[in-house]
């Protein structure tokens, strides 16, 4: 099968490309994976509860705001395909792609498959650290975001435990001392990986307690199918002795783990792995590939700003691909009804693509 525009993932970025590129009749491609990364076709707000910070719903489930931007993306135009891409081939033009047939990531499939223009929306994996009672608690006092659950009811005012020693780290325990009791920080080595202003903003603020040299063992709780976290056993990594702290959370800030091994010695990684793009675009070092959302944001990691870059992508790719088309008919060429001129007789078209771009 040969595209215009394929779309890898189906997280927010994914899913706005598509809905951007669909209305610019480029008729995308959106493959949304089976359980590609071991996460559902929708990304990781489909692994959350409720989502409270997305402009336009106070409060939605994670699962239906996806649900609700894969409807849209269809009934946009765009053509979803539940399968993982496998392998890519960016030396050339077209570019190729071969799929995984079962989410299996050792077979491929045999048939090629082909692009003139690729968007990379494939995310990101928060790090967890597969500590005893984690499956049990997670969603019920375990996250790896506190932008997105430290809100909840069932942290205010009460003690929380961050394991990690990086900004992400810092920031996630500067945000949530503004609602628990307590925060405890517990860093793996005798110090800390964040900027020294970071550190600064950590170590002075009362409500804070680093534990240096000091790791989790268990996460305690409630029994029952929706058990709370209550406690968690700690160890000192130099003693080996442990300890059972009071704890109705634990924030995961261990690093995260961007989808981009496909791209490896074929794209622009930083030394985490994430995709480099130009900055202010979302151009990538291969003309025409184009890496939006968590892929290539270390940063901000929202489903706002994922959705954002999705849609700079399918803008950007509309207008990669309409210089391609001058660029093969010349200009004389029939360039202004692909670059999407109406053709209708003084009715104003739907979509228009932006001039400034
Ligand atoms: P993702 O959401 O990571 O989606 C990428 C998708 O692409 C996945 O489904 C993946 O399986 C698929 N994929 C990967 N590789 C392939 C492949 N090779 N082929 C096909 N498909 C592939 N942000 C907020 O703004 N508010 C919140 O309340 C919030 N809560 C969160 C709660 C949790 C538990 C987590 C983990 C994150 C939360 N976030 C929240 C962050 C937010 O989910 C992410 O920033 C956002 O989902 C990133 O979107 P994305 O489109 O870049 O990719
Ligand atoms: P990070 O810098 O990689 O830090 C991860 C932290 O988790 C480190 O302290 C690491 O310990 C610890 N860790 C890793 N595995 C662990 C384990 N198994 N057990 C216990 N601890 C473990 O990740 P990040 O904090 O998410 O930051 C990622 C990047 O984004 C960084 O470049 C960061 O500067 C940037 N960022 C910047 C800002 C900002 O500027 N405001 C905010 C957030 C993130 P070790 O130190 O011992 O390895």
């Amino acid at each position: 099968m040969h595209s215009k525009l394929v779309i890898i993932g189906s997280g927010p970025a994914g899913h706005t490309a598509a809905i951007y590129a669909s209305r610019a009749d480029l008729s995308p491609v959106m493959y949304e994976g089976f359980l590609a990364l071991g996460i559902a076709a929708g990304g990781q707000l489909t692994t959350t509860d409720e989502v409270e910070n997305y402009p336009g719903f106070k409060m939605i489930k994670g699962a239906t705001l996806m649900d609700e931007m894969r409807a849209q993306s269809e009934a946009c135009g765009t053509e979803i395909v539940t399968q993982t891409v496998g392998k890519v081939d960016l030396s050339q033009r077209p570019y190729k792609y071969w799929l995984n047939p079962m989410g299996d990531e050792e077979n491929l499939e045999e048939e090629t498959h082909t692009a003139d223009s690729i968007i990379i929306a494939t995310g990101a994996k928060a790090r967890r650290l597969d500590l005893p009672g984690e499956d049990k608690y997670w969603g019920n006092g375990v996250s790896a975001c506190a932008v997105c659950d430290g809100s909840l009811p069932i942290f205010r005012e009460k003690p929380l435990v961050v394991i990690g020693g990086g900004d992400s780290a810092v920031e996630e325990s500067l945000y949530l001392a503004k609602k628990a009791s307590k925060v405890t920080v517990l860093v793996r080595r005798d110090v800390l990986r964040a900027s020294k202003i970071n550190a600064r903003r950590l170590s002075t603020n009362p409500k804070i307690e680093i534990r240096y040299n000091t790791s989790g063992a268990e996460i305690k709780g409630d029994e029952g199918p929706r058990g709370l976290m209550k406690s968690m056993v700690i160890k000192d990594n130099k003693t080996g002795k442990t300890e059972e702290i009071p704890a109705n959370g634990l924030f995961y800030a261990v690093g995260h783990e961007p989808a981009t091994f496909l791209f490896k010695d074929q794209l622009k990684m930083d030394e985490d792995g994430y995709l480099i793009t130009t900055p202010g675009t979302t151009e990538t070092n291969v003309a025409g590939v184009f890496a939006a959302g968590d892929v290539q944001d270390k940063k901000y990691r929202q489903a706002v700003t994922s959705a954002g870059s999705g849609c700079m992508a399918a803008l950007e790719a509309e207008k990669w691909l309409a210089e391609q088309e001058i660029a093969q008919d010349g200009p004389e060429g029939d360039s202004e009804v692909k670059k999407g001129k109406p053709q209708t007789n003084g009715d104003v078209p739907e979509y228009r693509s932006n001039p400034l771009l």
